[in-house]
């Protein structure tokens, strides 16, 4: 039957069949616990109130906030009376949030109190802001210049509970957006449907992805302004599954205690965060026996940095690939049944690659002579295409490059193993080209984050007059390592993985590697920093 798949049919579901389960959530000032029937009467009443302030359908309504309940009833409110949830990424620079706000036209901005400042300072750039919401647990409204300034449980109280989702949507209408952190130029906007989500909804819940439950309890650590925190938000709600929102400013401590407290059972997040975790947890004392699934996506995981979680803890890790154009679950690393009794290296090197595709999407791998051979050696561009794959950037020229004939070409170079397995060689602007020929800075940082002694590391490419660019590693070592580690040590450590020309030319010790928004390397300025010490 030709039923439209809509997001507010998922709330309505939930709170029919879990309307006893919970979302416990961290703000500022206290810890919530409501159930899904509190949750679906208040995203109501949000719905109804949201109409008052003057949203239509059609109309973007931006979010600058943390992961909390709140924020999670703007997931399904804005796009329930068929307006646009517009999650904006709050560490961007205060430029790229004018530019963000603007020409996605934002009517109304829901704001986290601690946020308030940030938009104060910009309000007389924004040219589309009509009201403003301060989502904050405070009686009064704080002391703000925004205007019209409301507060969000005022709001709340002067709305319908029994406000209906709207249901006369096509499931092609836009129901989310989110920019691109951009590591160069502008961030880029990619429209989310009311069927691309759905779908993606189904595909976490496949029990070869991340098999999302109803008898789950599930953190997400990945903002929910980073692709809609990786889209479990909308399956979690859907499918009845307990969540734990860490809330605002949160550290490794405040994750770990959450892990133990409610008995996280999988959690979701960039390599980065969880070597902070993973910090914590071998010096404090937790009981983490609860999580079935560590979830890192976003850069590549570190081998290091799985058998860490499983062999030293006994923490399941699972490594999956996306991107905000692809909603933005794409490939998830699982073995095959046949491959279970591979030697536990042989494993961990399978697991370590960003895995094969999610069904319902169609992938391509083109080389420099067509489609490459599976042969996990012939590098190419991963292309991408499927119900929850952007067609376009939003009202962006830029679209022409990165979407060409039906295929969304990802700017990522991959191989392809006899599996059907990519593994992410690079990004195509980090790719070091040396005396014609690639090499991969992914491969060499995850070569070196295995030894001991390594924290973190990131290679970059150097300009060099003979062969053009050579590679340039720059680590941070463990704090009991300060000093006792050095360059040779670590580059005979990598020596047998590696052709000669591929090694570092040289290691530079930092205290710390500069990081994106969502806290990947930043790469564009950490050349800038090798760059500056080299005084090329
Ligand atoms: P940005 O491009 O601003 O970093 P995204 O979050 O959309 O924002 O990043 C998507 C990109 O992140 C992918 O194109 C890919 O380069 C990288 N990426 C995502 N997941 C992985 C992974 N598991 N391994 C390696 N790289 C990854």
């Amino acid at each position: 039957m030709q039923t439209p798949l809509t997001i507010g049919s998922m709330m309505v579901h939930a709170e029919k069949f879990f309307a006893k389960k919970e979302v416990i959530s961290q703000t500022h000032d206290k810890l919530h616990r409501l159930t899904y029937s509190e949750i679906g009467e208040r995203t109501r009443r949000l719905m109804s109130a949201l109409g008052q302030i003057g949203v239509q359908k059609g109309d973007r309504v931006g979010t600058l906030a943390w992961n909390h309940h709140r924020h999670l009833e703007l997931y399904f409110a804005a796009p329930g009376m068929n307006a646009v949830l517009h999650t904006i990424n709050i560490r961007l620079s205060p430029e790229h949030i004018i530019y963000i706000i603007n020409h996605a036209e934002d009517k109304v901005l829901f704001i986290d109190e601690d946020i308030l400042p940030l938009i104060e300072k910009v309000q007389d750039q924004l040219t589309s802001v009509e009201a403003f919401v301060v989502m904050t647990d405070k009686e009064e409204l704080p002391e703000s210049g925004l205007t019209p300034l409301y507060s969000y449980e005022k709001l709340l109280q002067t709305g319908d509970p029994a406000q209906p989702f709207v249901t006369d949507i096509d499931e092609n209408d836009p129901a989310g957006m989110c920019y691109t952190s951009a590591t160069t130029g502008k961030p880029k906007g990619v429209v989310y449907s009311h069927r691309g989500i759905v779908l993606h909804s189904y595909a976490l819940g496949l029990a070869d992805t991340a098999a999302i439950s109803e008898s789950d309890i599930s953190m997400p650590v990945v903002p929910q302004f980073h692709v809609n925190a990786w889209g479990t938000p909308f399956a979690c709600t859907w499918f009845g599954t307990t969540q734990v929102m860490p809330g605002p400013r949160f550290t490794p401590k405040r994750l770990a205690e959450f892990i133990d407290r409610f008995k996280v059972t999988i959690t979701a997040g960039v390599p980065t965060i969880w070597l902070g975790l993973l910090r914590e947890l071998e010096q404090g004392d937790y009981d983490t026996s609860s999580l079935r699934t560590v979830l890192c996506g976003g850069s590549a995981a570190p081998k290091g940095l799985i058998q860490a979680f499983e062999q030293k803890l006994g923490i399941p890790f699972a490594h999956a690939y996306g991107a905000t154009e692809t909603t933005p679950l794409a490939t998830f690393s699982r073995l095959k049944s046949y491959q279970q009794d591979m030697t536990e290296d042989e494993k961990l090197n399978e697991r370590a690659k960003q895995g094969s595709l999610v069904p319902g999407l169609e992938m391509k791998v083109i080389g420099n002579t067509g489609e490459v051979a599976w042969n996990g050696e012939e590098m190419g561009e991963l292309l991408l295409r499927g119900p929850w794959i952007a067609d376009e950037y939003y009202k962006d020229d830029r679209t022409a490059g990165a979407f060409i004939k039906g295929w969304h070409h990802t700017g990522d170079v991959v191989t392809v193993d006899e599996e059907g397995n990519i593994q992410i060689v690079d990004r195509t602007k980090d790719l070091i080209k040396s005396g014609g020929e690639w090499i991969s800075s992914v491969e060499l940082e995850n070569a070196i984050m295995a030894h001991d002694a390594v924290f973190e590391a990131s290679v970059v490419a150097m300009p060099d007059p003979e062969w053009q660019e050579r590679p340039v590693a720059c680590v941070v070592l463990h704090e009991d390592f300060a000093d006792k580690v050095n360059k040779r040590e670590l580059l005979d450590f990598i020596r047998p993985q590696f052709a000669k020309w591929w090694l570092p030319d040289d290691i530079l010790f930092f205290d710390e590697i500069p990081k994106t928004s969502v806290g990947k390397f930043l790469k564009r300025e950490l050349r800038e920093q090798v760059k500056a010490h080299f005084k090329v």
